[in-house]
């Protein structure tokens, strides 16, 4: 069973193409999705929230990831703003969450500076203490739907090298939103680099910190990652399926695919919920490569037809490269490098 209305399905599924190529907003897709309270179903029923388990909540990252992989990475960053929300302080929870819940408004995260990102240089965005606030200075290189939030959950650097989780909304004197990057899939989640230049922050924005690794052992990769992976995996086989009703010789390769991504989707779940670990990881790794390999392999079968624009086999195989890039920490590349250099 679908865990979304089929409708809802086949309307972002319609804008797909346009919603990777145009950096206009989403926002027909965003409001098909309003009505079906997927949006409340990870905020708590205290703030207007559905209370939904995380393995619902994957199930319908993967529906969405089959249907608009732009639509539903907007959605899974404002997912990720909402867990962080919930394990901070209870004013910025009641201050940001009702709103989350019914769609009113759009909150993102930008973090990757502490994990992913300019990890090899020093820190993009320094917090420096000044008389009970904090100043930030510096760059947040990835923030997805930047122009559209209303606050964007942030970590920041202190010169002793502790960190700092803050809700900084976007319209703070000091905050530049650039414009939205021209990427290779996926332009209209309007990703931006946002600028800080003394911006004040004070305690009663601070969500957690300063600590050291403020973001505890999850610096990436995340079970909601893998669900979109699967979403677009399913896409994909899901075309091959049909293409083999018509050339029986390709159905041993759809089962074959189906089979990985049944298996995956299982271990995926079997983790939902549960703390940050290698286990996790690993199935990032596992995803990743079936989802390159599930759609290259319908760009194979759909050949040369499948590579002229617009087909939506070209778009599911230039959108799998995102998750080379997308949250995907030292140990997931390597599991992935294993793959494309085996033996090196
Ligand atoms: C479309 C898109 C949307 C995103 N949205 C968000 C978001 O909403 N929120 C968020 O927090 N993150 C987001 N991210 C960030 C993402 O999760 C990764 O952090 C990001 O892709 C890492 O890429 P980088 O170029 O910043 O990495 P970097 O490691 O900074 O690499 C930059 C360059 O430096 C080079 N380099 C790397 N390491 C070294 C080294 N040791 N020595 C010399 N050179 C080196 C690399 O080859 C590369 O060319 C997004 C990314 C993308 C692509």
């Amino acid at each position: 069973m679908l865990p979304l209305p089929a409708d809802v399905l086949e309307r972002l599924g319609a804008g797909a193409e346009s919603a990777d190529r145009s950096a206009d907003w989403p926002q027909a897709s965003w409001d098909a999705l309003r009505p079906t309270g997927v949006l409340a179903w990870a905020v708590p029923s205290e703030y207007g929230g559905a209370e939904r388990g995380p393995v619902a909540c994957l199930r319908a990252g993967e529906a969405l990831g089959s249907a608009c992989l732009t639509t539903a990475f907007t959605l899974s960053q404002r997912e990720a703003a909402v867990r962080l929300l919930l394990k901070g302080p209870a004013p910025l929870q009641r201050r940001y969450l009702p709103g989350l819940a019914t769609g009113s408004h759009f909150m993102t995260v930008g973090l990757s500076q502490l994990t992913t990102s300019r990890q090899h240089q020093g820190p993009a965005l320094t917090a420096r203490p000044a008389g009970g606030v904090f100043v930030l200075d510096g760059d947040i290189p990835w923030v997805t739907g930047a122009d559209r939030a209303v606050a964007i959950v942030i970590g920041a650097t202190l010169p002793d090298a502790s960190q700092l989780l803050v809700v900084l909304p976007t319209d703070r004197a000091g905050v530049t939103v650039g414009p939205p990057l021209p990427l290779a899939a996926l332009v209209g989640s309007r990703t931006s680099l946002v600028q800080c230049r003394g911006v004040v922050v004070e305690p009663e924005l601070i969500l957690a910190g300063p600590t050291e690794s403020v973001l505890g052992k999850g610096g990436g990769g995340g079970p909601e990652t893998s669900a979109l992976a699967l979403g677009l995996a399913a896409a994909a086989a899901n075309y091959l399926r049909q293409e083999a009703a018509k050339r029986p010789v390709l159905m041993r390769c759809v089962d074959r695919l189906e089979s990985l991504l049944t298996a995956a989707r299982s271990r995926l779940h079997a983790l939902a919920g549960g703390p940050p670990s290698d286990a996790v990881l690993t199935v990032r790794v596992e995803c990743t490569k079936l989802v390159l390999r599930t759609t290259q392999t319908a760009l194979l079968i759909a050949k040369g037809a499948g590579f002229v624009a617009p087909h939506a086999v070209q778009r599911w195989a230039r959108q799998a490269m995102f998750f080379l890039v997308w949250s995907c920490p030292r140990p997931v590349a390597e599991g992935i490098l294993e793959d494309l250099l085996p033996g090196a």
